[in-house]
């Protein structure tokens, strides 16, 4: 499965040899530990995935959620 090199857009740290087939885009940073989605990869690997509506009420609003 193909590796990827991941720059954290929280903090900038640079993540090496991410599997992002595996978490569909998904990472979760080394150094501030959050989860950003690759909007990269994920533009690349476009599905039709429904957006988790179900998080609407999460207090904690998803980084990079765009
Ligand atoms: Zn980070």
């Amino acid at each position: 499965m193909k590796q990827y090199d991941v720059k954290c857009p929280i903090c900038g740290t640079m993540n090496k040899g991410i599997y992002l087939g595996e978490t569909h885009g998904w990472m979760e940073c080394e150094h501030c530990g959050i989860d950003t989605m690759n909007i990269e990869y994920a533009k690349k690997h476009a599905k039709r995935v429904p957006l988790l509506r179900l998080k609407q009420h999460d207090p904690y609003p998803a980084p990079a959620a765009v």
